[in-house]
C-alpha cells in the first residue's frame, strides 16, 4: 500500500478517465478535501479524483488498486468522526458529480439517485411526485445519498421510518478492485442471498463505493403541527416523550435540547426560547469561552431543564391530536407553545437544528453520538456532566439530540472553545457501555471511536467484521483508518 510520492503515470491514467479538471493534486485545490465539518479532524492528500458515473469510478478504483494507493471516499465531507478526510496521505475519491435523480417510479413510491445527490435534492425530487424520503437531518444541503448510506444516516424522522439503511431497497458499488456490483430492481420481497445494500450501510466507505442507491419513499405528510415543551428535569422529558412515542400516531419528529445547549443555542440565535427558564442568568453554567474561567455551579448541580420538539405530521391537521397529547403530560411539562404555520413552525425548530451550528462557532467540539435504552436515559443525562467534569474540570457538556430514539449527543467543549482533554471521550463512551448504551448512534465509528469499539463489540464480533473486510478490500485500501483496525 502506497501513501508516498504519487506516480505520475498514475495521474496520467486517472487523468484519461476523468478528465484533467477532475484530477486535483495542487495543495491548494485539495486542502478543502483534506478538513472535515467540525475543524477537528485535517489531513492531507497528493490526489483528488472525481468521477462523474459509475464506469469512471469503477476505472478509477481499479487504476487505484494497481498501484496499491489507499483511498477515502467522501460525499458532502459533513460526517462527524473523522471518516470522510485523508489523514495519513490517502487520496479522496469525491462523489458528489454523481448527482443525477433518476425518475420517481411513482408505481412503486421508490427512486434511484447517485450517490453524490445531496439530501435536500432528493426532498425536492421526491416531493415534485408527492412523495418524501424517510431521512431527514439538518446537514441536508450538503449531505449526500452515498454518505448516508455509508454512515447509515438517522436525523429527525427515524421513530416513523427508521435510519437510511431502512430506505434502501437497492444498491449499485464499485470494490476494492473495481468491479461494480449492481442490484437496483428493488423488489419488496428479494430473498435472493446476501443482502449488500444492508451490508453497506454503516460500512463508512470500508467494503465499497456506492454509485447509486434505490430508495423507498414514503407519502408526504403535509399538514403539521409542532410544539415546543419546556421541562424542570430530565427525567420528566423522557416520560413525555414515551407518552407522546405511545400516544401520537402520526409523531414525526420527538428532539431534545437540554439546558447548556439551549442556553448556547439562545445566545446563538440571540432570543430566548418561547417557554421555560434558561434560569435567572442564562450563562450561570457556562464556562467564559474567551477566557476559559469556571462556572460558578459545582459538578452535578447545573444539570437544568430540558425542552423536547414534538412535530407531528399526517395528510390532514394533526394540532389536534397532538394538542390533546399535551394536555395529558400537564403533570409534567412546565410552559408549552404549539405553532401550525410554517414560518412559525420553523421559530420552534431553529432552537434544535442550529445547536450543531452554534457549538461548532463557540469552538472545536468533542461530538459523542450515543444511545442509551429507554430505562437508563434520565439517569445518563443527568449524570454525564459530571463524567465529564471529573475528567476535565473546566470541560463544556452541551446535551442534545433525538430524544424520540433514545440517542443523546454530547458534544464537549474545552475552555476558550478549544479541545477537551481527549480522556473525556473515554470516560463518557464507558459511561454509555456500563448503562447498556451504544458509543454511536448514528454518526459512526470513523476514526474517532476505533479504540472504543470493543466497548460494544465482542472479539468474536470484531473478527467476523475483519473476515468481511479481508473477503471484498484484501489489500485494505478501502478508507483503510476507519472503523476497523487497518488490514496487517
Ligand atoms: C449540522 C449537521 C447535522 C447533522 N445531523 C445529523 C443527524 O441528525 N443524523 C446523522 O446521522 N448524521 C448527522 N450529521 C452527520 C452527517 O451529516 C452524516 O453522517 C451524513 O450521512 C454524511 O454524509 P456525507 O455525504 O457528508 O458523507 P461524508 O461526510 O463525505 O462521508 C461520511 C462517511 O461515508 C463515507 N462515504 C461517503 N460517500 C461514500 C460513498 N459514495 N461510498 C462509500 N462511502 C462513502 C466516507 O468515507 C465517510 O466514512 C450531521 C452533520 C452536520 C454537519
Amino acid at each position: 500500500m502506497s501513501t508516498g510520492v504519487i506516480d505520475p503515470g498514475l495521474i496520467d491514467e486517472l487523468t484519461g478517465i476523468v478528465g484533467a479538471a477532475h484530477v486535483l493534486h495542487d495543495p491548494e485545490m485539495t486542502v478543502g478535501y483534506s478538513i472535515d465539518w467540525t475543524r477537528r479532524f485535517a489531513g492531507a492528500t497528493q490526489l483528488v479524483i472525481r468521477p462523474g458515473d459509475t464506469a469512471e469510478t469503477a476505472a478509477v478504483m481499479s487504476a487505484l488498486a494497481a498501484a496499491q494507493v489507499p483511498v477515502v471516499p467522501q460525499g458532502g465531507n459533513t460526517g462527524l468522526v473523522g471518516g470522510s478526510v485523508p489523514l495519513v496521505g490517502e487520496a479522496v475519491l469525491s462523489m458528489r458529480r454523481l448527482n443525477i435523480c433518476e425518475p420517481v417510479d411513482e408505481l412503486a413510491s421508490q427512486v434511484t439517485l447517485g450517490a453524490g445527490v445531496t439530501l435536500a435534492d432528493a426532498h425536492a425530487h421526491a416531493a415534485a411526485s408527492g412523495l418524501s424520503v424517510g431521512v431527514d437531518l439538518a446537514a441536508r444541503d450538503s449531505a449526500t445519498i452515498g454518505g448516508m448510506v455509508a454512515t447509515n444516516a438517522g436525523g429527525i424522522n427515524v421513530l416513523r421510518y427508521g435510519a437510511m439503511r431502512a430506505q434502501v431497497v437497492g444498491i449499485e458499488a464499485v470494490l476494492a478492485d473495481g468491479t461494480v456490483v449492481s442490484h437496483l430492481a428493488g423488489l419488496e420481497k428479494d430473498n435472493t442471498g446476501y443482502d449488500l445494500g444492508s451490508l453497506l450501510a454503516g460500512s463508512e466507505g470500508t467494503l465499497g463505493i456506492i454509485t447509486r442507491v434505490r430508495l423507498r419513499l414514503h407519502p408526504t405528510q403535509p399538514e403539521r403541527a409542532t410544539a415546543l415543551l419546556a421541562f424542570e428535569t430530565a427525567a420528566d422529558a423522557v416520560s413525555a416523550a414515551a407518552a407522546l412515542r405511545r400516544g401520537v400516531a402520526s409523531l414525526h419528529a420527538l428532539e431534545a435540547v437540554f439546558e447548556e445547549a439551549m442556553a448556547l443555542v439562545s445566545e446563538h440565535l440571540g432570543t430566548t426560547p418561547p417557554v421555560g427558564s434558561l434560569g435567572s442568568d442564562p450563562h450561570r453554567s457556562l464556562p467564559d469561552r474567551r477566557t476559559g474561567g469556571t462556572s460558578d455551579s459545582a459538578p452535578g448541580e447545573d444539570g437544568g431543564g430540558a425542552w423536547l420538539i414534538a412535530e407531528a405530521a399526517a395528510r390532514t391537521d394533526p394540532s389536534d391530536e397532538l394538542g390533546a397529547a399535551v394536555e395529558e403530560l400537564a403533570d409534567l411539562v412546565v410552559d408549552a407553545a404549539v405553532a401550525l404555520d410554517p414560518a412559525a413552525r420553523q421559530r420552534l425548530w431553529a432552537f434544535r437544528e442550529n445547536v450543531t451550528e452554534a457549538i461548532s462557532a463557540a469552538g472545536i467540539p468533542h461530538k459523542l453520538d450515543v444511545t442509551l435504552p429507554a430505562a437508563r436515559l434520565a439517569e445518563f443525562v443527568d449524570g454525564v456532566p459530571d463524567v465529564v467534569r471529573a475528567t476535565d474540570p473546566d470541560a463544556q457538556p452541551l446535551l442534545f439530540g433525538h430524544l424520540g430514539d433514545g440517542n443523546v449527543h454530547v458534544n464537549v467543549l474545552g475552555p476558550g472553545g478549544a479541545e477537551p482533554a481527549d480522556e473525556v471521550d473515554d470516560a463518557v463512551l464507558r459511561y454509555v457501555a456500563e448503562l447498556g448504551g451504544s458509543i454511536s448512534a448514528e454518526h459512526g465509528i470513523g476514526t474517532a471511536k476505533l479504540s472504543q469499539m470493543h466497548l460494544n463489540r465482542s472479539e468474536a464480533e470484531l473478527a467476523a467484521f475483519s473476515a468481511i473486510k479481508r473477503a471484498l478490500d484484501p489489500a485494505g485500501l478501502l478508507n483503510p483508518n476507519a472503523l476497523l483496525p487497518p488490514v496487517a
